[in-house]
């Protein structure tokens, strides 16, 4: 893109903070030391304090001003415009404010792990309490802060121009038409057992097979590092670097394969924007279009039966156990629905209501009516209301989740979102390509392809909603996602 010298070397030098911010968040997931975090993360408040600092500079948004009016229209002025729009959400939080609140959600995020680990909300909650409040704090200082839209605007920021209204509608739907359904299953008897996919193989025959996979998924060691965490997730270092981890359980063959999947549709959605957007606001896609992709690859891709036609001699060959189970079998294990408890390992249909179950809690603590000490009891009860199960740990229940203890509140329902959009996008594909066949003949880059010149190359500069609509010729309607799920399950169950 083609930008007036000031703005260029704004742009770079918020580049670079980005990537010790990047570097030094992904080493502390993945190798740093437990005793160096604290150091790290008092560096980091620093750190983030000077790129706030040079981000909100008086002097250059008044030249962006400036620049803005004397731009025509096209993607410059689209992408200073999106900036002046961030930086006025921002701008009016005193510097001291934002470091503190950078330096307080890697305290929590530390907190929460050791919560998790000795499965006790007890050490979680006082961050938790700070974190909430801290959220409040920030969004107060927004120019479209009107004193009770602190969660409208949370919604916003992870997916524009969302808020509780859109949401409540959209999960409505899913309430009225899934609930009954899954109830439909469990009444019709029919149960598919997977007690082959929890048989004991080691992490090490896990990851060749994982090789096997990256090469099915073409995916280019020169640009993906893949390494493992206890929580898997994706970091996009720049169009050239892409990090994802999974976690490997001996007792759950497919848990690693399907993250992995997932993350890489992450990974190949950073790695094919333009990348004359690098720097840009318009190169990190918000949250829902982001899940879009990742579920497209692991729902649409990973536990389709061509898929699993496709590796099932590699996975006989590496894996002999299983090879009186047949692609069919195999693939219905796969897609088994089960309530559960653990959001990540959930399967497609129970998914949206994990979410749900976290969004109505949301609401309830920006609305104020959450009791902090029973929180743990409001989130059980909730599993037993909607999926009809009861955790009976922190771990497995409130701590599953990293996302609150950094003060991402607002994210999880654009995982429901992206899940709609991807099922849409999928029709669409399955017009134009023969995914079957492409699969079969491993030629996983047609669909690659498709994906970067119908949705990754325009990165965030367009919304998924406006990409939904110019790719498929209609706008975007969350019935196909449901419909598809009741198609899938249905077939699967042998529903009539
Ligand atoms: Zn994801």
């Amino acid at each position: 893109m083609n930008f007036e010298l000031f703005y260029t070397d704004y742009l770079k030098k918020l580049q670079a903070y980005q990537l010790a911010f990047n570097t030094i968040s992904f080493e502390q997931y993945t190798i740093a030391p437990k005793d160096g975090i604290d150091y790290s993360n008092e560096m980091l408040a620093i750190l983030s304090k000077e790129a706030f600092q040079i981000e909100n500079n008086p002097d250059t948004i008044q030249k962006m001003k400036e620049y803005y009016n004397r731009l025509e229209d096209g993607l410059e002025k689209k992408e200073i415009q999106y900036r002046l729009e961030a930086i006025a959400d921002s701008q009016s939080i005193p510097s001291d404010v934002y470091g503190a609140s950078v330096k307080l959600a890697a305290d929590s995020m530390m907190k929460w792990h050791e919560a998790k680990e000795k499965d006790n909300y007890e050490i979680f909650k006082p961050y938790l309490k700070q974190v909430v409040e801290s959220q409040k704090q920030l969004i107060s200082y927004s120019p479209r802060f009107t004193g009770n839209n602190t969660y409208d605007l949370l919604l916003d920021k992870f997916e524009k121009g969302m808020n509780q209204e859109k949401y409540d509608a959209f999960f409505e739907k899913i309430k009225e038409n899934i609930i009954p359904f899954i109830q439909k299953i469990k009444e019709s008897g029919t149960s598919i057992d997977d007690s082959f996919m929890h048989k004991t193989f080691s992490i090490e025959r896990q990851e060749k097979f994982m090789d096997t996979i990256g090469e099915f998924l073409k995916i280019d060691k020169n640009k993906v590092y893949l390494s493992t965490t206890e929580h898997p997730f994706t970091s996009s270092f720049s169009h050239g670097d892409a990090r994802i981890t999974t976690h490997y359980y001996p007792d759950s063959f497919l848990s690693a394969i399907l993250s992995t999947v997932h993350e890489y549709g992450h990974a190949l959605y950073g790695l094919q924007v333009n990348p004359e957007f690098e720097g840009t606001m318009f190169y990190e896609p918000l949250c829902a279009a982001h899940e879009s992709q990742s579920r497209f690859l692991e729902n649409h891709i990973g536990r389709s039966k061509a898929f699993w036609q496709a590796n099932y001699k590699d996975l006989i060959e590496q894996f002999p156990e299983f090879k009186d189970v047949t692609v069919d079998a195999l693939v219905n294990m796969i897609n088994k629905t089960e309530c559960s408890l653990i959001r990540t390992e959930a399967d497609e249909l129970t998914y949206p209501l994990h979410v749900l179950i976290r969004y109505e809690i949301e609401k309830e603590i920006f609305a104020g009516n959450v009791d902090y000490d029973t929180l743990p009891t409001l989130w059980n009860d909730k599993y037993e209301q909607y999926l009809g199960i009861r955790p009976n740990s922190d771990a497995t229940g409130i701590l599953q989740d990293v996302h609150w203890s950094d003060g991402s509140f607002g994210y999880f329902p654009s995982y429901a979102l992206g899940s709609a959009y991807a099922a849409q996008l999928y029709r669409q594909l399955e017009k134009e390509v023969d995914v079957q066949q492409v699969l079969e003949n491993n030629q996983f880059e047609v669909i690659a392809n498709w994906l970067k010149e119908n949705v990754h190359m325009y990165g965030n500069s367009k919304s998924m909603e406006e990409i939904v609509e110019i790719v498929t010729k209609e706008p975007f309607n969350p019935d196909y996602y449901i419909q598809y799920l009741i198609d899938k399950y249905s077939k699967l169950y042998q529903l009539k």
